[in-house]
């Protein structure tokens, strides 16, 4: 069996991955909290996620590993979002969930197994909130119940290799007056008649954050499970709380063996922020013609754990040679395997770099069998993802439109001139003209000439 390295964040160094159980492999990663598009960070560890669970179900087999990502349905963030907008809190996690489920699908991300939704599990949260209350991890004020990190001192902060105090000193904590020590962080806190809440032995309220998934990660994958992933932006607070309330509350067990945290996203070398302008979501893009697979594509040639920087030049070479790649396995059944150094690759950390590079190698040798599976193990050269390397690179639409306006005008003011001239630029440029009542459509033939058609844009 191949042996799978991977660089624990709990550890500092690459371990062995060793399952607690191969014939279920279980992996749990924080998912979206649903209020908004997602943005191209966003889908960062989506796709490195994603490309380990197909890593690990080729290892291991599809049916012996099992993959949870919740999606954070009850925040403060989606309530301020509804009191905005007037929207039901309801309308917008349902649809925001949707968009992230289309727009991850473009990437190629296979579901996980189990995407729980926080507020079908609150039952879970207060049960766990209510165990660490008799373990004295927390205690009850003005509404709040909180972790007491003081007594969980010698662990909280192993993760993210601060301690206590030096988070105290370096962090922007929120300080509250019913908060014994300042790093004390919120597992349940009231909720006012408007807020979402529910009942609880602590009043009407609501779960803090963390406490989800912890509460969601037991439910769903047990109190020990084998890897545990995220953003390196979740290291602390977020995962470093999760390990202190699911260890405080079953002190026995581990909770995740191996942390796995992806580096951040830039855009043309800058942080991506929406008052320096380059932010944008990952349907932008798809609606900007840019396909799926070349986002996923552009995302696999950085390693993980390295800062990825999204630059057009990257998304234009990266269609380039996803397109020869298609047009040289078109017609060709993938192999049996993946290629053996592909294999090998991804299982040494994820190094999906050095797994491209081999693929540029087995295209080279015309190795378009082996290409295919090896690619397909990446999520890359799927049948699903095929559909833009058919179609022109173009969105024809805006040049449809123009037609069909130039016809409109015609018809009033009786000069053709325009329309005829435009039915020309088309048709040398490659493109079949269909006019009818209902419409203007251009369908491209085989001399279709993007170049042509981008000089009249
Ligand atoms: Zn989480």
């Amino acid at each position: 069996m191949t042996t799978i390295k991977l660089h624990n964040t709990w550890t500092r160094q690459k371990d062995v991955f060793e399952p607690i159980d191969a014939q279920n492999v279980r992996m749990y990663v924080c998912g979206p909290t649903v209020y908004d598009r997602a943005h191209l960070g966003n889908a960062r560890p989506v796709v490195v996620f994603d490309t380990l669970f197909r890593l690990l179900r080729e290892v291991y087999g599809a049916g012996h590993v099992t993959y949870a990502r919740n999606f954070t349905d009850v925040d403060d963030k989606i309530n301020a979002r509804s009191a905005e907008s007037g929207r039901p809190i309801g309308d917008i996690t349902a649809q925001t969930t949707q968009w992230f489920l289309d727009d991850m699908g473009e990437l190629g991300a296979l579901e996980p197994n189990h995407m729980p939704r926080a507020t079908a599990y609150i039952a879970e949260m207060v049960d766990m909130i209510g165990v660490l209350m008799e373990r004295g991890h927390a205690y009850a004020a003005e509404g709040h119940v909180l972790f007491a990190v003081d007594s969980w001192k010698k662990e909280y902060g192993k993760l993210s290799g601060r301690s206590v105090d030096d988070m105290i000193a370096g962090a922007r904590v929120e300080v509250a007056p019913y908060k014994k020590n300042p790093m004390d962080f919120v597992l349940w806190k009231p909720s006012t008649g408007d807020q979402p809440g529910w009942e609880s032995p602590w009043g009407f309220g609501r779960p803090g954050w963390h406490i989800e998934c912890s509460a969601m990660s037991q439910a769903l994958l047990g109190k020990d499970f084998d890897i545990h992933g995220g953003g390196n932006d979740l290291i602390f607070p977020h995962h470093e709380n999760e390990i202190a309330q699911s260890r405080c509350a079953n002190p026995d067990h581990r909770f995740a063996r191996y942390w796995l945290h992806n580096e951040m996203l830039q855009v043309e070398g800058k942080k991506m922020s929406k008052s320096l302008g380059n932010f944008f979501t990952v349907r932008d893009l798809l609606d900007q013609g840019i396909p799926g697979e070349v986002i996923r594509f552009v995302f696999l040639q950085t390693h993980y754990r390295k800062p990825m920087d999204w630059t057009e030049e990257k998304a234009k070479q990266s269609e380039a040679t996803l397109r020869k790649w298609r047009a040289l396995t078109a017609g060709v059944e993938p192999a049996a395997t993946a290629a053996a150094a592909v294999l090998e690759a991804l299982a040494d950390d994820l190094n999906t770099a050095g797994a491209v590079a081999e693929l540029h190698k087995l295209a080279a040798s015309g190795e378009a069998a082996s290409l295919l599976a090896s690619a397909q193990l990446m999520g890359l050269l799927t049948p699903a993802l095929g559909a833009w390397a058919e179609a022109p690179s173009m969105e024809l639409t805006p040049f449809a439109d123009r037609l069909a306006a130039a016809r409109e005008a015609a018809m009033v003011s009786k000069d053709f001139g325009e329309v005829d001239r435009l039915k020309a630029a088309f048709v040398e440029a490659g493109l079949e003209v269909r006019m009818s009542k209902s419409g203007v459509e251009l369908v491209p033939t085989t001399g279709f000439d993007a170049a042509k058609l981008e000089a009249l844009a």
